[in-house]
């Protein structure tokens, strides 16, 4: 690794010449397909993780290597609630670009636990900036900010564009409303590289198994394998614009490759709603479902007259984002970036991971 001794003589072209990665949340869907990635284009990729007393890198197993053996990706202890870390990190690290993709990513655990979403999600991106800085390389990092579509919540209009305005309907809406800002304060505040990637929704077989889709996935799954009855869901009717988190990412880094910093939306442009979710998963097993009922009381019954999906208003939020379209104009004129992966090509993809690790009990995550 280079020494801050070296750094000093280097000018910012040599500095970022080296190409050298800091991700936070490296574990979690999007870091892990975000490292695949940089190691792919030649980066050295540092990444955060906390410390857990259960196994928490199954995702990025695979690109793990010994220490000893030279590795192209480097595991890190810390957390974005601890400033004291995070500049220990920097410091010795020196990245050239950072992508803050750690956060209490669940919006439904923002209701229950609404005080630590909002110390990770929005002071931990703070606590990062101010690290940046602390360790004098705010002109020479460039900064990613894993900002969502949550933050058009109450939409205001249809599509969403990065003119919309903010509605956040969640403690984890708010959080990530509190980093937005930030982010942007930053660069303009102490002239850093920072953009925010506002991202919909995107999914994948790694994406958490709290998430509706995986949870649609992996019950299909286990209802086809016989391993399950039936699947209790919240709300049918909530709309999505889904893709595929590898193409995403790919997002994040064109972001971090123009000449000046921006916030960009990554979406699809396409809206489904979870019951369509559900009934192409099942497709995707050869069942058909109709439904009967209504609010509560509907349920999805499938070609041999069985109830396989059920209502649980336990899953209800307090408030609702109803739906989300984006509109990625911007980035597909600006940084020539379009998802590749299509909505039945994200559903079969994940039905078919999971029918996989379902019979070999062997889950991803
Ligand atoms: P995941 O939930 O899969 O991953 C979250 C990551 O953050 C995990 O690595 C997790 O570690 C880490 N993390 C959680 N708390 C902390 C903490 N206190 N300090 C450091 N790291 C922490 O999320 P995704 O990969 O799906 O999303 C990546 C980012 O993008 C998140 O910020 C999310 O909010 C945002 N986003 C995601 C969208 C999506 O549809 N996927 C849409 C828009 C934005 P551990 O493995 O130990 O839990
Ligand atoms: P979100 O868009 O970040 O909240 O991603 P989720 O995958 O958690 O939820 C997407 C939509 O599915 C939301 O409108 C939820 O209310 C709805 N939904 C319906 N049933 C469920 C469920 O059982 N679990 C989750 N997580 N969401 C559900």
């Amino acid at each position: 690794m280079t020494s801050p001794i070296e750094i000093v003589n280097m000018s910012p072209e040599d500095y970022r010449n080296r190409k050298v990665a800091l991700i936070t949340g490296i574990t979690g869907q999007d870091g892990s397909y975000l490292a695949e990635l940089l190691i792919e284009k030649g980066y050295q990729v540092h990444g955060i993780i906390r410390r857990s007393s259960s196994f928490n890198t199954g995702r990025i197993e695979h690109l793990y290597k010994d220490a000893h053996e030279n590795p192209k990706m480097r595991l890190h202890h810390g957390d974005l609630t601890d400033s004291t870390c995070l500049v220990h990190i920097i410091s010795k690290v020196l990245p050239t670009e950072i992508y803050n993709l750690g956060a209490q990513s669940h919006v439904k655990v923002s209701f229950d636990m609404s005080e630590y979403t909002a110390d990770v999600d929005a002071v931990g991106t703070l606590r990062l900036l101010d690290a940046i800085r602390t360790c004098g390389l705010a002109h020479l990092v460039r900064f990613y900010q894993a900002s969502t579509s949550e933050l058009y919540g109450k939409v205001a209009e249809i599509p969403q564009s990065e003119t919309t305005p903010f509605y956040p309907r969640s403690p984890y809406g708010v959080a990530k409303m509190y980093a937005y800002w930030i982010t942007i304060n930053y660069r303009e505040a102490y002239d850093m590289y920072a953009c925010n990637g506002i991202l919909f929704n995107h999914e994948s077989p790694r994406r958490g198994r709290t998430f509706v889709t995986r949870k649609i996935t992996c019950a299909v799954a286990s209802i086809h394998l016989g391993k399950q009855e039936c699947l209790y869901l919240g709300n049918l009717d909530a709309k999505r614009d889904w893709g595929h988190a590898r193409d995403y990412v790919e997002g994040m880094w064109r972001m971090l490759q123009q000449e000046t910093a921006d916030d960009f939306v990554l979406a699809t442009g396409e809206m489904h709603t979870v019951r369509e979710f559900v009934e192409k998963s099942f497709k995707a097993t050869g069942k058909t479902i109709r439904w009967e009922g209504s609010a509560e009381e509907e349920v999805g019954i499938d070609d041999e007259g069985v109830v396989r999906v059920r209502v649980d208003p336990a899953y209800y939020r307090p408030t609702e984002v109803e739906l989300l379209l984006g509109q990625p104009a911007k980035a597909n004129e600006k940084l020539g970036w379009k998802r590749k992966v299509t909505f039945d090509e994200l559903v079969e993809e994940m039905v078919k991971a999971d029918l996989v690790g379902v019979a070999a009990g062997d889950v991803f995550n």
